[in-house]
């Protein structure tokens, strides 16, 4: 029996297993001191000062999304090419969402049609409060140019690097903000490192770091300054002064997450190494490979390949079906997001971003891990050369 090949998956080491143990063993499973240092140690490894752990990266995004002050009658825009929470942190705000067509050689959204959108929405009176700019595969969009229309329109820009820790865009770690108010990164298994379910998001803004630092814990601060009254005159040491959640981490969580950022650097190395050997033994086949943009270095957390839909002889679904009946995992990422049910149900027409549409109807995502053994590449290497043949 061959073992199956998922598309992605954790890679957790003993010291992962010890440093969660410990936790296990110590006073604190939660808001004790773990959670604070991983913040730490992640603020340091993007060169940011603050970050702010949660239970997801979806929730990150959300309290992201308030503290910017998105709210009803706002507009966000993301990518339609991206996991439906990023859209999705826009609606539990009460903001509506518009999705700006993709890129054809990054499949991150496209600087044209944002800036195309953008003239036409400042005519229309309805320019977005917020755009969230999605790394997709853990490639960073470019953020400069992005950043420059921000000023130009007025709007916030939340970097959804759920894909992308430990990739670099100008020289920079993705997280440094230089271009962005927040950005956001996922923990999730499949993703570059894990806190089994976790996010974090990481600023350069003190206000917004302790806005979302309330919106994590119900609203409630323990700073004296944000207190409304007096604090001498109460007994607790603390206030709720506005509405948040319980979207905290655990320092269960938390250990995991600090034993996984000592080696995201390995990580992404070694994810290299396997998108380097698909690159050199894919190179002969009819599909096109995922293309680099010189001005970044991806994290890539997906190596999506293209089966173009005349030309190669087979299609998506017939290469899918292939990969699929010999235990590899090969997985579509991501149907666009207005095609959901949901998203359809609010007026969202099929066919809305032409160059998102070709893309999902041509693209697989390879196996993409750091664990992924040389000789599991090798069979999926070696299935998909056949087919081709
Ligand atoms: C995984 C992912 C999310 C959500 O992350 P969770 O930690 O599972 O909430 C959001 N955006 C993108 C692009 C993702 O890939």
């Amino acid at each position: 029996m061959i073992s199956k090949i998922p598309y992605g998956r954790q890679d957790i080491s003993q010291y992962d297993i010890d440093a969660v143990v410990d936790v296990l063993n110590s006073n604190w499973l939660t808001q004790g001191p773990v959670v604070p240092r991983f913040e730490q140690a992640v603020a340091n490894y993007c060169q940011a000062p603050f970050s702010i752990a949660v239970n997801s990266a979806t929730s990150a995004l959300h309290i992201a999304c308030h503290a910017l002050g998105l709210g009803l009658g706002d507009w966000l825009w993301t990518s339609p090419i991206t996991f439906v929470a990023s859209a999705n942190a826009a609606l539990f705000c009460g903001a509506k969402i518009d999705f700006v067509d993709i890129d054809s050689k990054t499949y991150n959204l496209s600087l044209d049609c944002l800036t195309h959108k953008l003239a036409l929405a400042e005519k229309e009176g309805r320019l977005p409060k917020i755009v969230m700019p999605v790394h997709f595969a853990g490639q960073s969009c470019d953020m400069e140019p992005i950043y420059n229309l921000s000023v130009k329109y007025g709007f916030r820009i939340i970097e959804d690097a759920s894909h992308a820790i430990g990739g670099f865009y100008q020289g920079n770690p993705i997280g440094c903000c230089k271009y962005s108010d927040i950005v956001v990164f996922s923990f999730h298994p499949v993703k570059i490192i894990t806190t089994g379910e976790g996010g974090i998001a990481v600023t350069k803004d003190s206000l917004l770091a302790e806005k979302m630092r309330r919106l994590r814990t119900h609203g409630i601060t323990t700073s004296p300054d944000f207190m409304r009254r007096q604090p001498e005159t109460e007994i607790w040491n603390y206030q709720q002064i506005e509405i948040g959640f319980n979207f905290r981490m655990t320092d269960i969580q938390a250990a995991l997450g600090e034993s996984q950022l000592r080696r995201v650097d390995e990580f992404v190395s070694r994810r290299h190494e396997v998108a380097l050997r698909y690159n050199s033994e894919l190179s002969k086949l009819p599909i096109t490979l995922p293309w680099q943009d010189p001005k970044a270095r991806s994290s890539y957390h997906l190596y999506p390949i293209r089966i173009p839909l005349q030309g190669s002889g087979l299609t998506q679904r017939g290469v899918y079906d292939s990969l699929h009946r010999e235990g590899i995992g090969a997985n579509l990422h991501y149907i666009p997001v207005y095609r959901q049910p949901f998203y359809q149900d609010m007026g969202f027409q099929i066919g809305y971003c032409p160059e998102a549409e070709k893309y999902f109807k041509e693209a697989i995502s390879l196996p993409m891990y750091s664990a992924l053994k040389n000789e599991q590449q090798g069979r999926v290497i070696q299935i998909l050369n056949t087919l081709f043949n």
